[in-house]
């Protein structure tokens, strides 16, 4: 397992128990265009898409929530309302919008069963993953509000010869679009929205059509917290709706988090469509990563595979930076891969609901499909081998035929090659190298054109910055897992296919989503 686990049974019942009353509430998610509900009450079936229910992804079944999607007409009237409303909030003060950011944040924390049930019943996270999932949503709210008044200063003052004076300053650049994903419904959903709203842009959010319930719920905690309805406009809907919105005239900007090729068709789209000043929309895209951890024969083979496998299979593997490739120096790949085979069978994969659970579901059925497809084209492959597969804990007590579990698989490879690109679940795949080779296997990972996360596990510092300064990467690790990266401590985003940057909970983030203008006082 993951290890020692956190909760001790006494300690998680309260917990469990507020959690369980929220079971039986009853979910919706509709559009909301300045502060109101579009529903097929308020606006006519003609205007909504279609309806969605919602189904537990570890058995399917239909669980008490809905979600009303918005067809392409309710996504412009969002995108009126939001620059309608821009130069209103632009011109709250920022310490004003970094109180309410704050608010924010205390209202996740009161909300904490609602949200934690959401997580778990909407995206099928892990009772851990579900409690990191709000944290790191918190972190965003108190992080990027104290961004808002840092930003606020007179950056430069300038004096001339005659002694006049003119100063930077930083200012709002206009509407936002945020697209995020299902993996963190409520944390780089709210991370990008809140950190839109620091820098005074109002913000028109469309979050993943499988999570449109806490991201429902999370708006009108933001609201509640004093976020002005015309300041953030709520967006339910799959890709065509996204599509609509990227599309739209007078964007300041777009803060995706998603696959490559759709922040492609988005950087196209907004090149298609600049401002009437003529200016490109700002694209800001974290996408996906082929990510490695590279094992030299110094490493501590008991932290290797500890970290490997939190790293790959920790949230099913349905993090962009997760573990993809474990590349392990020739000598001591035997002992690892015996020592990550047992780890593997001590995986508890099942219902997340039940406290003890590592390993939940994927996503959907889309996704099981196209990951029990990759193992089966690996089982085909006569250069790879199958190492490890873990199977459904004898408790899960969940319906397999229905649920969208794939079993956590371990597969040997002889190239990066043979992988085909990102594998977005729980596989993990292993990779023989030699020491003499080791620039090769740095250029091999470079080469995928991937750059998000990289783990290094060496005793020989020399090695470890001989990696980071090949290494063409957003995120490295050293002798740790690569996952979970914290706001404000290791500031997460990466290069290449895998996003434009700058770092999400970094200090460039907010500073992106402004303009810098060099203005004289009157003095
Ligand atoms: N920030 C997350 C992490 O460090 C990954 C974000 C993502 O998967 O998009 O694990």
């Amino acid at each position: 397992s993951f290890g020692p686990n956190i909760f001790v049974e006494s300690q998680w019942q309260p917990f469990k128990a507020a959690i369980d009353e929220q079971l039986s509430k009853t979910w919706t998610a509709t559009p909301i265009i300045n502060g109101q509900a579009v529903s097929s009450d308020t606006a006519g079936e003609q205007i909504l898409d279609k309806q969605h229910s919602i189904r537990a992804p570890w058995n399917h079944q239909v669980i008490a929530g809905d979600v009303q999607y918005a067809n392409t007409d309710i996504a412009r009237q969002a995108i009126d309302a939001a620059v309608a409303g821009q130069a209103n909030w632009q011109a709250v003060p920022a310490s004003k919008r970094a109180e309410i950011l704050r608010k924010i944040a205390d209202l996740y924390e009161e909300n904490y069963a609602e949200l934690m049930t959401l997580c778990q019943v909407e995206a099928g996270k892990t009772t851990q993953d579900s409690i990191d999932e709000i944290k790191e949503a918190v972190d965003f709210c108190r992080f990027y509000a104290d961004e808002a008044e840092r930003l606020d200063i007179k950056v430069h003052e300038f004096i001339d010869l005659a002694g006049k004076q003119s100063r930077q300053v930083y200012k709002a650049r206009g509407t936002f679009v945020c697209i995020s994903p299902w993996n963190f419904p409520l944390a780089i959903y709210t991370g990008q929205i809140v950190a839109a709203l620091a820098a005074g842009n109002t913000v028109v959010a469309k979050p993943a059509e499988q999570t449109s319930l806490i991201a429902h719920f999370g708006a009108q905690l933001m609201y509640q917290a004093g976020v002005p309805v015309e300041a953030l406009q709520f967006v339910t809907g799959a890709g065509e709706v996204g599509a609509a919105l990227t599309a739209a005239d007078n964007l300041a900007g777009v803060i995706f988090t998603g696959s490559t090729q759709t922040a492609q068709r988005i950087n196209q789209s907004l090149n298609d469509h600049p401002q009437s000043n003529g200016e490109l929309p700002v694209l800001i895209a974290e996408t996906g990563g082929q990510n490695a951890m590279i094992v030299d024969s110094t490493a501590l083979p008991e932290q290797v595979v500890k970290d490997a496998v939190l790293s790959a299979f920790g949230s099913a593997g349905q993090r962009c930076s997760a573990c993809r490739i474990l590349c392990v120096q020739e000598e001591v790949a035997d002992g690892i891969i015996e020592l990550l085979q047992g780890s593997m069978a001590e995986l508890i994969v099942g219902n997340p609901t039940y406290v003890t659970t590592d390993v939940g579901p994927v996503i959907d059925k889309d996704a099981k499909k196209v990951l029990e497809a990759h193992i089966a084209r690996m089982q085909a492959e006569p250069t790879a081998t199958i190492l490890a597969q873990t199977p459904m804990s004898a408790s899960s007590a969940v319906n397999e035929e229905d649920s969208t579990f794939v079993l956590p698989t371990v597969i040997e490879v002889q190239s990066i090659d043979v992988i085909g690109g990102e594998h977005f679940g729980p596989i993990l795949h292993v990779l023989r190298y030699q020491a003499r080779h080791l620039d090769q296997l740095i250029d091999a990972i470079n080469g995928t054109g991937f750059g998000l996360t990289l783990g290094i596990h060496s005793r020989i510092e020399n090695i470890v910055e001989h990696i980071e300064r090949r290494a063409v990467v957003g995120n490295t690790y050293v002798n740790r897992n690569q996952i979970g990266a914290v706001v404000n401590v290791q500031p997460f985003g990466g290069c290449g296919l895998s996003g434009t940057g700058p770092k999400a909970g970094g200090p460039h983030y907010v500073a992106r989503l402004m303009q810098l203008t060099t203005e004289q006082t009157s003095t």
